[in-house]
């Protein structure tokens, strides 16, 4: 592992928390030392106060905040005499700890500080900074784990047992310092946990952490056990309906619905066809931040709704010793290995999934090293129980707040690049579902750059193509719970007399037949959607009062409405719901072109102002009006309706 230190780089950062900045950057940038907010550092700072006394304030890590990105304001200052006389206590429970920390800092603003932050305060020296380096984990998660790491480090770190995070290690920590530290001692190892580092400027504690990974990478080379070869065997992939049907019956363990990602790649598939998995996957997790931040032990569960009884006995079993009663979090695993796709990651978010995913990858390092040098260990379940059912973490779920209505639903919008379509997805993205946005224009792909939506460019009159967007779908996110039907187009004003053919079944193919294509190829997962599937048609008011040069719309809209009808007839029996929105006039849509614009005001004998307002409200229609009547549509003010046709159109006389 190699110093990312770079001169240049950390003269742009200003005096110790500056550099205390960088530094913590420069460790969350390689994801073998943390992941996802893992790890946490700290700087100790003299500074005046409005007094003007001389006061050292203990700059560390908040919390929500990720090395990678870290700003000052990241940083909590608390002052650091508070922390160390609340060490001196002989007991401090987890909450009372969190509570005067966080009335103990300098900035109410500021986040709540690390969990470690005692430990920070108590090491004597100006910077510390805390990892959970998979190379330290490989050697520490084995059965003579201890002896290794003495081993490798010798006088260099203080080595603890593993203790549960907070005060007890904290105090801990602060006597075995002072009984095993020698003036060789730069860093601690916690077993099972990580590792410290320490330092009087901010580059030495970074490049000791640097440097004491690299040892414990060089002992695994030397044994063999850095670089582990796995076989797999190419299978043919499960297809789409089976992972959907995977995610079914996870979501049915969790008793909510879930994001399931996909990850097949010849590592993961290795490692599921490992021959000895189901021993070597079922130990338990790296360390227990891993646990924090995938909320639950990421554990091995081919066979769903066994793992589920399993984690219900689990729970039977340790619940008893708790202090006070915990609420079971929900029993479904978090990881899927099968040879046949490699890895499932579960998650109640997109983000969830893709941490539980990264986290999962690291974890296959640590378990096959551990194996190499005789045999990965895990902490006993109980450690595992402690954490995952911590007061601290079952606080924050149920301060949580209010889940958001689609949270772990996923959601399929076509001509999404643009009107009514690219409402439609933020609709549902601030639903909390993870969207699928398809277009055949390419922008569609950065319309939004985020975790919870993929854009793919698709010609949705073309059956290959739309089958191969639904496997990358399903792959990203595990299946698909609501359809928007929305893209469309709006020929140019002809009378009958004109209407030349092509146009007509150009009209034909895009806004009936590409929709009875999509229909019929997303039907296998709508019905596999744990809360019922539902579609949204955007049709429109040319349906129920068409308009004349508007032939080939008009009849293709129509028949589109019959096919909802005769859907909400047929899916019924599958849970599927199926509803119509039929908006007029919105003009800020990319049908709506000046030309055609003029031309239907024309039609009307009206100006184009007149036109737009053109309704018995006398308002101006918006894409964003349709798009929140179809996530509507979607959520549980229309659960017990299917069938339906609603207007958003302002009032049409002819309608009405
Ligand atoms: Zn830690």
């Amino acid at each position: 592992m190699r110093s990312l230190w770079n001169d240049q780089e950390a003269k742009q950062f200003q005096g110790d928390l500056g550099l205390r900045v960088y530094t913590s950057r420069l460790l969350g940038r390689d994801k073998s030392l943390v992941l996802h907010g893992g790890g946490n550092t700290s700087v100790k700072i003299r500074e005046k106060n409005l007094f003007g006394e001389q006061e050292t304030i203990l700059y560390v890590k908040g919390s929500g905040w990720d090395l990678e990105t870290i700003e000052p304001q990241g940083f909590s200052p608390v002052l650091l005499a508070h922390v160390l006389r609340l060490a001196e206590l002989p007991s401090l429970s987890d909450p009372e700890m969190v509570n005067q920390l966080v009335t103990h800092m300098l900035d109410a603003s500021a986040p709540a500080p690390s969990i470690e932050t005692i430990l920070h305060g108590l090491m004597p020296q100006k910077f510390v900074d805390h990892t959970h380096a998979d190379a330290v984990l490989s050697v520490s998660n084995t059965r003579d784990g201890d002896k290794r790491i003495r081993e490798v480090y010798g006088n260099r770190c203080v080595v603890i047992p593993y203790l549960m995070p907070g005060f007890d290690l904290a105090q801990y920590c602060a006597r075995e310092f002072k009984r095993q530290g020698t003036p060789e001692t730069v860093g601690m190892v916690l077993l099972n946990h990580g590792i410290f580092s320490f330092g009087e400027n901010a580059r030495e504690a970074y490049e000791r952490m640097i440097e004491l990974v690299t040892l414990a990478e060089k002992y695994l080379e030397s044994r063999r056990a850095w670089s582990i070869a796995l076989k797999s065997s190419p299978r043919s992939a499960p297809g789409a309906a089976a992972q959907a049907g995977l995610r079914r019956r996870l979501c049915d363990a969790a008793g909510a619905p879930l994001i399931v990602r996909t990850v097949t790649n010849e590592r993961t598939l290795g490692f599921a066809a490992h021959p000895e998995l189901a021993r070597i996957s079922q130990k338990g997790p790296a360390t227990p931040d891993h646990v924090i931040r995938t909320k639950r032990t990421p554990m091995l569960g081919s066979d769903v709704a066994g793992y589920a009884e399993g984690y219900r006995r689990y729970f039977d079993e340790h619940a008893p010793r708790a202090k006070e009663p915990k609420t079971i979090l929900d029993p479904a695993p978090r990881v899927v290995l099968d040879p046949a796709f490699g890895l499932a990651a579960a998650g109640r978010t997109a983000k969830d999934a893709a941490i539980v995913a990264e986290i999962y990858d690291h974890t296959i390092d640590v378990i096959l090293r551990g194996e190499a040098l005789g045999g990965f260990q895990a902490l006993p379940a109980k450690d595992v129980f402690d954490v995952e059912y911590w007061d601290l973490e079952q606080a924050k779920l149920k301060k949580g707040g209010k889940a958001l209505p689609f949270a772990g639903e996923i959601a399929l919008v076509t001509g999404a690049a643009s009107g009514i379509g690219k409402a439609a997805v933020a609709a549902f993205l601030a639903r909390g579902a993870a969207v699928v946005g398809l277009d055949l224009d390419a922008k569609i792909e950065s319309l939004h750059s985020r975790g919870d939506f993929l854009g793919m460019s698709c010609d949705v009159t073309d059956e290959t193509q739309v089958r191969s967007a639904l496997e990358k779908a399903v792959l990203a996110f595990g299946g698909l719970d609501m359809l928007v039907l929305n893209a469309g187009i709006f020929p140019a004003s002809r009378k009958i007399a004109d209407l030349p053919i092509a146009e007509w079944r150009k009209a034909m193919n895009v806004n009936l037949d590409a929709n009875l294509l999509l229909m019929r190829t997303c039907h296998p997962l709508l019905k596999l959607a744990p809360r019922g599937g539902r579609v949204v048609v955007i049709g429109s008011k040319n349906v129920p009062a068409p308009g004349p040069g508007a032939s080939a719309y008009s009849a293709s809209k129509a028949a589109l409405n019959q096919l909802a009808r005769v859907a909400a007839l047929e899916w019924g029996a599958d849970g599927i719901r199926i509803n119509t929105v039929h908006p007029n006039a919105v003009f800020d849509t990319g049908l709506w072109t000046e030309e055609v614009l003029g031309q239907r005001a024309k039609q009307y004998a009206m100006t184009v102002e007149e036109y737009k307002t053109n309704n018995v409200l006398k308002t101006q229609v918006g894409s964003r009006d349709v798009a929140e009547l179809a996530a509507e549509m979607c959520g549980a003010l229309f659960a017990k309706t299917t069938g339906a046709q609603v207007p958003v159109d302002g009032g049409n006389e002819r309608v009405i």
